[in-house]
């Protein structure tokens, strides 16, 4: 099962605080809420492509001892099953779908020179399909105040809330209590998403 890493920083930050397995060990097991702190169990490395930084990152795992299950932390900059960050795919989306740029425009406008046609659809059709999941799910968090346009279609709608929320702050919220992911789940992770590990047969586009 994956929960995730309050983090908010750049990114060598999170290498400092990861090095210590204290600082952010889970008190309780999140799986079979056995009161016990969570013992130290290794790491394991993914990749992470951001504004700033594309490499490997290492994932800090820990092992309940009484359902013997893993539970990593996932800084929460990071997408479950995607190699690249919230911000570089948000920023992507809100360029091509909000603010009507071409693929390649809206590549830029996310950092990224180099942006394959499949990758940049990948990401719309999956967010197009997530959208109305995702703005029932968003109205709690939204402001009182948040321009509700019925006129408006779900992506644009969507889009619009999670600037005004923050993407971080909404995917913690969408995916600590719900599970929901915003790209939604592939089919070769269980709705859930409880997962220990992610399964190798997954490709990260
Ligand atoms: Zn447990």
């Amino acid at each position: 099962m994956q929960i995730l890493h309050p983090f908010a920083g750049p990114i060598q930050r999170y290498f400092d605080e990861i090095a210590d397995a204290d600082r952010y060990r889970p008190d309780h097991c999140p799986q079979c809420e056995a009161k016990r702190p969570l013992t130290g169990h290794g790491f394991y490395h993914r990749t992470l492509v951001d504004a700033t930084f594309d490499g490997v990152i290492r994932v800090r795992r820990y092992l309940c001892c009484c359902c013997k299950r893993t539970v990593s932390l996932l800084p929460e900059f990071a997408l479950p099953w995607l190699r690249f960050s919230i911000t570089v795919v948000a920023m992507f989306l809100v360029a091509r779908l909000l603010n009507g740029l071409t693929l390649a425009a809206a590549a830029r406008a996310a950092g990224e020179t180099v942006m394959p046609y499949q990758r940049g659809q990948f990401w719309i059709r999956r967010f197009q399909k997530q959208a109305p999941a995702l703005s029932l799910a968003l109205v709690s968090l939204a402001a009182p105040g948040h321009p509700r346009n019925p006129a408006a279609d779900f992506v644009s709608r969507t889009l619009r809330m999670l600037e005004s929320i923050g993407w971080i702050a909404a995917h913690r919220f969408l995916f600590s209590q719900l599970r929901v992911h915003l790209l939604g789940w592939p089919a070769c992770l269980i709705p859930t998403g409880r997962r220990t590990t992610l399964a190798s047969a997954c490709s990260a586009p």
